[in-house]
């Protein structure tokens, strides 16, 4: 077993329920009802196989959203806010040091029914670290995370990408990447990242962009309104995976589920 709860979950969720469940009850309540469960590989042979997994079995054309760098209270909270509107989740690969004074932000997100991942404690490249190096970027935001949400059950993106032996071997917990970057920040022209989105979204894609740019929350939900009129359901990657009955597996990377 390892050291890591993203294994053996069950017991740390139920520990994690119980202590969260008197304080923050009505959230929780909101969590249990909307969010589908994490994938664990350990446990996936005991859930049902359609578990998380809307329209699995349908054709359904997937999409994953995920945003990186956040959260930032004014841009993160109006994409929240359209993303509801339009009853979309997506996946949020949060910073550590920004979660202080956005609790709120984060407890949103996770009632909502979007999936959280963890993007190191201050933007740091994760490779060549030693375990305590990288436990004091990758770990320290987990903790951050847990005291917060009180479930432990986080992805990992990696800064730029950048994985290596020792990245895989401490992350404890699945690794995810991407298979449509449009480089939203580095023009943070709106009208050119959704055409970019739009054009190179397939099924199966995990689209990678940046909540903490107006232009960029501006640029999702013009790529959800568009690529809903394409027929396309908009998922978090637990629930992309599951689909596809794909297992994401601690230590792992994971960059798309095309068919
Ligand atoms: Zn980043």
């Amino acid at each position: 077993m390892s050291k890591s709860p993203w294994s053996p979950g069950w017991f740390t969720a139920l520990m994690a329920f119980l202590l969260t469940v008197g304080t923050a009850a009505p959230w929780f309540a909101s969590v249990l009802a909307l969010t589908a469960p994490a994938v664990y590989a350990d446990a996936a042979e005991s859930l049902p196989e359609d578990d998380g997994a809307p329209a699995a079995e349908t054709g359904q054309k997937l999409i994953a959203l995920t945003f990186d760098d956040g959260p930032r209270r004014s841009t993160t909270t109006a994409l929240l806010d359209g993303l509801a509107q339009r009853g979309v989740n997506a996946t949020f690969f949060l910073i550590g040091e920004l979660l202080v004074n956005n609790e709120d932000v984060v407890q949103r997100m996770d009632a909502e029914g979007h999936q959280i991942g963890i993007h190191t404690f201050d933007h740091v490249k994760l490779t060549g670290l030693s375990k305590t190096d990288f436990d004091a970027q990758v770990d320290k935001t987990r903790q951050c995370l847990l005291r917060i949400l009180g479930h432990n059950d986080f992805l990992l993106r990696p800064p730029y990408g950048m994985t290596d032996q020792g990245v895989k071997k401490h992350a404890g917990c699945p690794i995810i990447l991407w298979s449509v970057d449009p480089e939203d920040w580095r023009d943070q022209n709106t009208a050119r990242v959704v055409q970019q989105v739009v054009s190179q979204a397939r099924d199966g894609s995990i689209i990678l962009m940046h909540d903490i740019f107006p232009e960029s929350v501006d640029a999702a939900l013009q790529i959800v309104d568009q690529l809903h009129a394409q027929g396309y359901l908009f998922v978090t990657v637990d629930q992309l995976f599951a689909a596809r009955h794909i297992p994401l597996d601690a230590g792992k990377t994971y960059s798309d589920a095309y068919p």
